[in-house]
């Protein structure tokens, strides 16, 4: 579980970059209102008004006149929303916004049927554009939106009758994990194959309830950034998130067994102090996940992921008991490390720590098809459990 961070904001930067281009090029503009016509007026930009919320920034330009689809040329830069409006005059506005998203807009006027609109963004996010006839005494307006990159509220819309898990086998490729003999260039144990193997089983296992559809944030030996890994958690809406994987202890070679985590309510607690003196999106990371939440949706979400998440814990520690001696099952603990910057919505998520490679007997046990056997069947009877009180419960999220 070694991350750097800064690795990871680049990876978000980048991914997000790339994500805009992809929608830019799919195309999220649109002009539903707009037929191609003969402008023969030149259209005045009036004002600039917004309007901002958790899930959108909206910012309209009051224009005078009709301004048509071909005369309007969008161009994203890094953080900054270009559009060129042809056909159209403005004298200069400069408005700063108090949105989550965007922090200032500006019209520049080039010449006479020239203008620049300047929007700039405080992370590239996706955008639309369109235009509104006038409507009940507003003028013509040209409308840009502006979402975040996820929507928590996405998964409300849930249709589907299965139960999505996401199993994630830790480490794989070019990070092997905690090793045995440490430090060895060529170790005979390794943290990734056993995560692997031990996530295969979970997922035949698994494979077993019709009610159940798995996803694998990696089924081969294959390296898979933790940004990856919880945007597959998120894209799925999973209504479980199990992370698997093995410790290493060097100074502490008594210490054995298997243990479940899940986020830790100081994680919590920091973050919405955090969000409340900033009033804007923060991210919350634990070495499972990370959450990007806004201060309103804070309190709601992470009280049912705490909830959900607990209660996945204890399925799975229930039935890793009766899977594996009693002794050898530590039980449930707060993660309370924060290495990882990731951006999930709150699902409910743990991670199995399976035993402790720098023990003994766990790394007898560990590299056993029998004993990967066992923690497998505890791990997944544990989803299983939990799965079926969800649908007791009609639990939607
Ligand atoms: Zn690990």
């Amino acid at each position: 579980m070694k991350i750097i961070q800064t690795v990871m904001l680049e990876l978000i930067t980048m991914m997000n970059r790339r994500e805009i281009l992809k929608g830019f090029i799919g195309g999220f503009c649109f002009f539903p209102f707009l037929e191609e016509a003969d402008a023969s007026s030149i259209s005045l930009i009036k004002r600039i008004r917004y309007s901002s919320n958790e899930e959108r920034t909206r910012i309209v330009l009051d224009c005078t006149g009709k301004v048509i689809k071909r005369n309007i040329e969008p161009f994203l830069k890094g953080k900054t929303l270009w559009i060129k409006l042809k056909n159209v005059r403005a004298n200069k506005i400069v408005k700063s916004l108090k949105s989550p998203l965007v922090s200032e807009v500006k019209v520049i006027p080039i010449n006479k049927h020239v203008v620049k609109v300047k929007l700039v963004m405080k992370e590239p996010h996706k955008y639309k554009i369109f235009a509104l006839k006038p409507y009940r005494g507003k003028p013509f307006r040209i409308v840009v939106d502006v979402f975040p990159d996820f929507i928590v509220t996405n998964c409300r819309l849930k249709t589907n009758k299965k139960r999505i898990v996401v199993i994630d086998p830790g480490h794989g490729g070019k990070d092997p994990g905690a090793v045995w003999p440490i430090r060895s260039k060529y170790p005979r144990i390794r943290e990734k194959d056993i995560t692997l193997s031990i996530a295969l089983r979970v997922r035949r296992i698994l494979k077993r309830y019709s009610d159940i559809k798995v996803i694998m944030t990696r089924t081969k030996d294959v390296y898979v950034p933790l940004l990856k890994r919880a945007e597959i958690a998120a894209k799925s809406c999973a209504d479980a998130f199990v992370s698997i994987h093995a410790d290493s202890m060097p100074h502490y070679p008594n210490w054995n067994g298997v243990t479940v985590f899940k986020a830790s309510p100081a994680l919590f607690a920091k973050a919405q102090i955090t969000a409340k003196e900033v009033a804007k999106k923060v991210r919350i990371c634990n070495d499972i996940m990370c959450w990007s939440i806004s201060p309103l949706l804070l309190n709601m979400s992470t009280t049912i992921t705490f909830v959900e998440s607990s209660k996945l814990a204890e399925k799975i520690v229930n039935n890793l008991k009766a899977h594996v001696n009693d002794d050898l099952v530590n039980g449930i603990r707060d993660m309370k490390r924060n290495i990882v910057v990731l951006k999930t919505p709150g699902r409910p998520a743990v991670l199995v720590e399976t035993g402790f490679l720098t023990n003994p007997l766990d790394r007898k046990r560990l590299v056993q098809n029998w004993y990967q056997e066992e923690i497998a069947r505890g791990i997944a009877k544990g989803i299983r459990d939990y799965v079926s009180s969800l649908n007791q419960t009609a639990f939607v999220m």
